[in-house]
């Protein structure tokens, strides 16, 4: 059976790593139609602001599977990521990153049996990038996290961890601060977990993780965790394995699956023919599993082990770990290498740490709501957080609000930066010209709306200048906001 598989090459290293990928996809024998498409710094160039041409999407639309070379992005200003536009508007909600130790490459760690996953949310937390600038000085993002976006991740991990006979799910988070948002996370990952008896479930603070991962990474089987904790992790685990060269990954929604090196475009080493392939080759392992092509997958996989294992024709990173620079190969030489072991077994048996068939769960949720807090439960409006701009100190500040509050509302606190400046506040916070000012009905008895907070804002408005406005509700019992530091 012929398949069809969109290509994008790529920036920086990316056409070379895609080339050395696709000739050795074609070498194993699987009959694919490559669609060639463009993403990244040459569309950008071109004034298209997204990064991701018109084209590209429709061939994705059709094929549904996509190899991808890495996408440059300016660093701190300009375009948003053309991968993050990739992965989002193909809504794959999955990035599966292996890790695992890979034979002939020399690492502290060798030897301890490194064979892990991480499972990163790949759409929602504060890659949904949306930020502000409430004051010229001041930036804000938003960490969003949904019941739905955690269950989807958390369910997928739990199939995995079951589809590839692995017994443990770590779900990772850093719910200890971050209460209402990663907070979520971890409690979707306990109800689900009660649904897979057969997998032991343990939740983690991610930065623990990171402290265990350096420890003693074997203990660890499959880690989910939200996008950006997921971005870090996985970085690290690569690190623990070989490095980025080696560092395979999938994204995998219900309908669409792009597979691509966790790495960057490492510019300094574009049109070098240095750079090491093996990440972007063990992704097309990966699309091969997802296309079916279980033989194929598994001779390529072979091929690259042996050839690792061999360490004849490796490329200089690898050659650099091993002490001996003087004899790496090129990367085109290290890709015929691995054509040339097509057919060979590696001496050990890596079968543990697959990415089977990848794509929605099989056991589809059948409902996306779960917990007392959603859905059946109405909310109430109880307060409301005005953010303002402005120079006055917090005493100042309390003063003039205190006095716009009423008729409906009192000024319970101002915050600066997450901290209590006012009433009683730390004397130490340093302030930045943006303020939270919290608003509470005046006494049980006053119901407040919208129509309250308008008026309120009115008032405000005659001093101050407000730049955003917060409703705070409760859910049943449960209060749908976090309380001040030192509050
Ligand atoms: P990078 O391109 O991943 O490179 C960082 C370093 O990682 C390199 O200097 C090199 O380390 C090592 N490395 C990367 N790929 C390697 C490979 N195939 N083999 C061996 N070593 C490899 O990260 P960056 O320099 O931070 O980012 C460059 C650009 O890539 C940025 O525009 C960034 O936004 C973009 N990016 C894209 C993606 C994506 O498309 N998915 C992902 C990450 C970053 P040594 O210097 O030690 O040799």
């Amino acid at each position: 059976m012929s398949h069809r598989v969109t290509l994008i090459p790529g920036d920086g290293v990316g056409p070379e790593i895609a080339t050395a990928a696709r000739r050795v996809v074609d070498a194993a024998g699987v009959a694919i139609e490559w669609e060639m498409a463009e993403a990244g710094a040459e569309v950008f160039k071109r004034g298209d602001s997204s990064g991701v041409p018109t084209e590209t999407v429709e061939s994705i639309e059709r094929t549904k599977v996509a190899l991808k070379g890495p996408l440059e992005t300016p660093v701190g200003f300009g375009e948003k990521s053309a991968n993050v536009t990739l992965r989002k508007i193909f809504e794959t909600y999955a990035n599966i990153r292996p890790a695992r130790q890979i034979p002939g490459v020399p690492t502290r760690y060798a030897g301890e049996g490194i064979d892990f996953i991480v499972v990163r949310e790949n759409i929602e937390d504060l890659y949904a990038g949306v930020e502000y600038l409430p004051t010229k000085d001041v930036a804000v993002a938003l960490k969003i996290i949904s019941r739905k976006g955690s269950e989807k991740i958390i369910r997928y991990a739990f199939e995995l961890a079951r589809r590839e006979g692995r017994s443990k799910v770590t779900v990772a988070t850093k719910a200890n601060i971050l209460k209402l948002t990663e907070g979520m996370f971890k409690r979707v990952g306990e109800e689900i977990a009660a649904e897979y008896p057969d997998i032991r479930h343990e939740h983690l603070i991610i930065d623990n993780v990171a402290h265990q991962m350096v420890k003693n990474p074997a203990q660890f089987d499959v880690i989910v965790t939200t996008n950006l904790a997921g971005d870090i992790i996985s970085d690290l685990a690569s690190g623990l394995v070989g490095g980025l060269g080696f560092a395979a990954s999938g994204n995998y929604g219900d309908e669409v699956a792009i597979f691509e090196a966790v790495h960057g475009s490492a510019p300094k080493y574009a049109g070098k023919n240095t750079i090491n392939p093996t990440a972007l080759i063990l992704s097309s392992v990966m699309m091969l599993r997802h296309l079916g092509e279980e033989a194929a997958a598994s001779l390529v996989e072979n091929a690259v082990y042996v050839t690792l294992e061999d360490g004849k024709a490796v490329t200089v990173d690898v050659a650099r770990q091993a002490g001996d620079v003087e004899e790496s190969a090129s990367t085109t030489g290290y890709t015929d290498a691995i054509i040339g072991n097509l057919g060979r077994k590696p001496a050990m048996d890596y079968r543990r740490a697959r990415v089977e068939r990848s794509g929605p769960p099989p056991t589809t949720p059948s409902r996306w709501s779960y917990g007392p807090n959603v859905g059946e439960t109405r909310s109430t409006l109880v307060g409301v957080d005005i953010y303002l701009e402005s120079d006055e100190t917090p005493e100042a500040l309390g003063l003039g609000l205190s006095a716009l509050a009423e008729p409906e509302f009192q000024l319970q606190l101002i915050s600066s930066r997450g901290t209590v400046v006012w009433p009683a506040g730390s004397a130490n916070a340093d302030p930045v010209g943006w303020w939270r000012s919290r608003f509470m009905p005046l006494d049980d008895a006053t119901d407040i709306d919208d129509q309250a907070i308008t008026r309120l804002l009115d008032r405000i408005a005659l001093a101050y200048r407000w730049v955003s406005v917060e409703k705070l509700r409760r859910y049943g019992t449960e209060e749908g906001f976090t309380r001040a530091q030192g509050q």
